[in-house]
């Protein structure tokens, strides 16, 4: 039996092989491409275990793919794996109002999830940008945060149990109903994050909380970069948090206009946008209180209180389309995710300033400056040689800036291709090796989505395929 023919077998009407449909499955949110052989679309868990065993006995590799808007090139499929998508496996298994759970299949989007529970006034908090474009299982494999994460945590703080297909095709659980289980390695925090790596994540059971009753936002202008970052570190001590804040810097509140304008402050260097929530309106009229304060103490010239749910909604959505906004002015972008302490914030902002000069590039820098993630994006169009070459050593210098400032590559991205070279940089050859150890214990053959995470020997940077 040919390939074809086993994985149609084991999933039928479920394996793509034309030409014109393969294609879509070689691209994510990054500037990668690589077209797979195959792409198999099961609907149930024993039928990803079936691949798995076909893949296994072949020697084929394997690439978990949930909707690939992936920021690292996580699903991208190298050394010729299959793409085993897990999008057909979109059913909301269950929410459970008394357990407070919701057991998901892998390839339910967030947003549909967010509305579900909070028609039953539950919610379920991580918010990516690319929430009504990403699935939970992809959520979950790249541990995904969001704007309201500063208050409520990542994915991770809200997965219980996990089903997961093992590389062999053995189907494991792990975790349950419960918020507290120690028994055991915490097997769902290694599968949370290791990026399609280690196995297919079929099925999540995931903690929800009670929707708050209010939500307000609100802005502020500075006219000086780091005074927005100044002002964030002094509203983080001042015993308010804050559901959000994010920083939208000059050039990309520019980019956010020209594609779809809201009346962002364009002669401002800088915007903060506060995101507060909570069951009690007094509590959250005094907490914007407190931020104005603030943030007016730190040069804040403009603060603006949205007035009703629609303005703070057309707000988020204007945060939420800077992504897209920014592939609009350049054919491509190298977005960063770097994530460092609060005491850093104003040093990392003036280093990326300085080495978008050095390199002669454009680098807009946004993101969840209240937990100290930032996302600047290298803009660059990957057709011309000698722009990549000085994009590499921008993103270089970033990534090196990053760790000595105490800060980490990735806060909610993951490594995928777009940061592996620089794994050792970041955790060390020692914690390097403990990562393989695992990877070689739980993938012996080496068939999960190969090329991401571990860099290779002696490879250059990793930005062009
Ligand atoms: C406009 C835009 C905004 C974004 N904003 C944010 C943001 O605010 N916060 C954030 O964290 N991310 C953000 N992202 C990045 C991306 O949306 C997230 O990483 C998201 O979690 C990816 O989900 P996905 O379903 O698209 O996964 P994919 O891109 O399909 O896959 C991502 C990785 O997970 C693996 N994977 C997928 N499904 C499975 C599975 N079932 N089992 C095992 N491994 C699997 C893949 O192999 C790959 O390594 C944004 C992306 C875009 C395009």
């Amino acid at each position: 039996m040919t390939l074809v023919e086993a994985l149609r077998a084991a999933v039928p009407d479920g394996v793509l092989a034309e030409a014109e449909d393969l294609i879509a499955y070689g691209f994510d949110g990054t500037f990668y491409e690589r077209t797979p052989p195959l792409v198999v679309l099961p609907v149930t868990t024993a039928q990803v275990s079936a691949v798995h065993r076909i893949a296994t006995e072949r020697r084929i590799a394997i690439t978990p793919r949930a909707m690939g808007s992936g920021l690292s090139g996580g699903a991208v499929p190298l050394g010729g794996s299959i793409v085993l998508g897990v999008a057909r496996m979109d059913r909301i298994l269950e929410i459970d109002p008394v357990d407070r759970v919701a057991v998901v299949q892998a390839g339910v989007i967030n947003a549909r999830l967010q509305a579900e529970v909070e028609q039953r006034g539950l919610f379920y908090p991580p918010d990516p940008s690319s929430l009504k474009q990403s699935a939970i299982g992809g959520n979950v494999a790249e541990n995904a945060g969001g704007a309201r994460c500063l208050k409520y945590g990542v994915t991770g703080d809200y997965v219980l149990a996990l089903e997961v297909v093992l590389p062999d095709g053995t189907v494991i659980r792990t975790g349950g109903r419960t918020v507290k289980n120690v028994t055991g390695y915490d097997l769902r925090r290694l599968f949370t994050g290791a990026e399609g790596t280690l196995g297919t994540i079929t099925e999540i059971t995931l903690r929800l909380l009670s929707k708050p009753r209010f939500a307000r936002a609100a802005t502020a202008a500075f006219d000086r970069i780091e005074d927005a970052a100044d002002a964030t570190t002094a509203v983080m001590a001042s015993g308010v948090l804050p559901a959000a804040i994010e920083l939208v810097d000059n050039l990309t509140m520019r980019c956010v206009e020209a594609n779809s304008p809201i009346g962002l402050p364009l002669d401002a260097d800088a915007l903060l946008i506060f995101g507060v929530d909570g069951n009690d309106e007094r509590v959250l009229a005094g907490d914007l209180a407190t931020i104005e304060r603030i943030v007016r103490e730190h040069g804040a010239r403009d603060v603006r209180v949205a007035q009703t749910d629609a303005e703070s909604e057309r707000l988020w959505t204007a945060r939420r389309s800077i992504s897209p906004a920014l592939a609009r002015r350049r054919p491509n972008k190298l977005g960063e995710d770097v994530c460092i302490p609060p005491r850093a914030l104003t040093a990392l902002i003036r280093r990326v300033r300085e080495i978008a000069a050095e390199y002669a590039l454009e680098i807009p820098i946004f993101g969840h400056i209240g937990d100290g993630n930032l996302h600047p994006n290298i803009l660059c169009d990957k057709r011309d040689a000698e722009e990549m070459q000085r994009v590499a050593g921008a993103a270089r210098a970033i990534f090196e800036t990053t760790v000595e400032l105490g800060g980490t590559l990735s806060g909610e991205h993951g490594i995928g291709l777009l940061k592996k070279q620089f794994m050792e940089l970041d955790v060390g050859p020692e914690t390097l090796a403990v990562m393989r150890t695992i990877k070689d214990a739980i993938d012996p053959l080496g068939i999960m989505n190969p090329g991401k995470i571990f860099p290779d020997p002696g490879g250059a940077d990793a930005f062009q395929l």
